[in-house]
């Protein structure tokens, strides 16, 4: 690029609702038509994301003649959205999301967490659209595959007519008991004070194009300074995790910036910063699955905005939902790991001054704060001497193990691993490992042990 010439970055967008109304089917159905059709170019599955390039978006939206009005190079969809560091970095009111779709099952009308995502979005002044999903399931629907939903609605009989109608004023009414203003797309006169509906179906297709076009244009229009690429690394770490041969990775969205193979990053780390340099930079190989051997590609760098895996030393303690900093020339690392550390002051206040009482380990930053919520609420009165991100290595056991007291020489695992190596450990040292995947089942356990100590 010439200096000083503009170039958009790719938007991203996160995909939220109740569960079941068809989040993760609507992203498969972006993928899979293209994967069905072949195409070069195509959409690529990133490390939680879905990238669709400006080619496809193209043809997807072709019969609604708008291609001339495509200026970004893609758009990146987020699709971890259930996941709790997600909902941490929700929450926090991370930058990560330029814009947002909220899924509404068509037959249930707003859900419990339904409301929930929207008043995320609202707090985080996020645009977004609402899909209106599962049209297919309108009695009578005749199928009309992948094509926009205007013409896939002329096609349908009086009667879907009538229910979709019905079916829309309804959730149109319960939008607005939330304070919201919503509006089928096409008759939507307001952008920006009324939000756009988008019928679809991600079983045949119906309205796909018209939901991407409207992401893409609203995009465009009303956040090109925000869009524009920036040099200046903004980087969000999603996930950490253990991969079979590739050690603590870090799953992280590249939201502006390159980041380079060898280049010096910090990142906030339950045990403090985390300095260290990435060794490569993975994004899954695009036929595979995930999970296959060597399924990744390396890159000697990557531009945003991307989904992308790091592989690097000491990453085990990263936590998910903070940023990630790259050391630049004359930076001053000592900053950056102050800074990087911010999110984390907040649950390290937690920690009981004493000295004394249970290890917690837990899966996230957002389910840690959680469990620490929890374990403090009078009821359950647990004091916690260590807290932990990720699964649970034998120095964890080395620091319960230090406990006078018997109760305490015990670790709270929620939602995490336990390696074999720090299992061994803790028989041979009689600490106690609680692991459980629901909050209330871990204070059970730990209750129960309580009580058999005081017998
Ligand atoms: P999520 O929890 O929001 O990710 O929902 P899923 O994508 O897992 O979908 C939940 C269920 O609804 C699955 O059985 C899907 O096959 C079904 N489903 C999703 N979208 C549609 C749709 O547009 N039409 C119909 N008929 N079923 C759908
Ligand atoms: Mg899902």
């Amino acid at each position: 690029d010439k200096e000083g010439e503009k170039t958009l970055r790719s938007p991203i967008c996160c995909i939220m609702g109740h569960v079941d109304t068809g989040k993760t089917k609507l992203l498969d159905c972006i993928r899979r038509t293209n994967v069905q059709e072949g195409e070069a170019g195509g959409i690529t599955q990133q490390i939680g994301a879905t990238y669709i390039p400006a080619e496809n978006i193209r043809e997807r939206t072709k019969e609604l003649k708008a291609d001339a009005l495509l200026n970004v190079p893609g758009l990146l969809v987020i699709d971890t959205p259930g996941h709790e560091s997600f909902k941490n970095l929700r929450s926090r009111g991370s930058g990560l999301c330029d814009i947002g779709i909220l899924v509404v099952d068509i037959m249930h009308g707003l859900e419990p967490q339904t409301i929930e995502s929207l008043n995320l979005l609202r707090m985080r002044n996020t645009e977004f659209i609402v899909a209106l999903n599962k049209v297919d399931r309108l009695y009578g629907w005749k199928a009309c595959r992948n094509a926009p939903i205007g013409k896939a609605m002329k096609q349908q009989s009086k009667g879907v007519k009538l229910e979709f109608d019905h079916r829309l004023t309804q959730i149109i009414a319960q939008f607005k008991e939330q304070g919201l203003n919503t509006e089928l797309y096409s008759k939507n006169k307001e952008r920006g004070e009324t939000y756009s509906i988008v019928p679809t179906s991600a079983i045949s297709g119906e309205g796909i194009p018209e939901m991407i076009l409207l992401l893409v244009q609203w995009a465009q229009k009303t956040m090109i300074e925000k869009l524009t690429y920036s040099n200046e690394i903004q980087c969000t770490v999603l996930e950490v995790k253990v991969i079979e041969g590739l050690g603590a990775t870090i799953d992280v969205v590249l939201v502006n910036g390159v980041l380079h193979e060898g280049d010096e990053i910090v990142v906030c780390g339950f045990q403090g910063p985390i300095h260290t340099t990435i060794r490569s930079l993975l994004t899954p190989h695009p036929m595979k699955e995930l999970r296959v051997k060597g399924a990744y590609i390396h890159h000697k760098e990557i531009k945003a905005a991307q989904g992308i895996k790091i592989t690097a030393q000491n990453l085990e303690h990263a936590v998910a939902g903070t940023a990630l900093y790259v050391v630049g020339p004359g930076d001053d690392v000592k900053e950056l790991k102050e800074s990087v550390m911010d999110d984390m002051r907040n649950v390290m206040s937690r920690v009981d001054k004493s000295g004394e009482g249970v290890f917690v380990q837990a899966s996230t930053l957002g389910s840690l704060e959680a469990l620490l919520e929890f374990l403090k609420t009078p009821a359950v009165s647990i004091p916690v001497n260590g807290i932990g991100i990720g699964p649970v290595h034998k120095k964890d056991i080395l620091k319960a193990g230090t406990m006078k007291k018997k109760e305490y020489k015990t670790i709270l695992a929620f939602d995490v691993k336990v390696t074999p190596e720090a299992q061994e450990h803790a028989d041979n040292n009689g600490v106690t490992i609680f692991i459980a995947h629901i909050i209330y089942h871990l204070f059970d356990q730990f209750k129960a042990y309580i009580d058999k100590l005081k017998e």
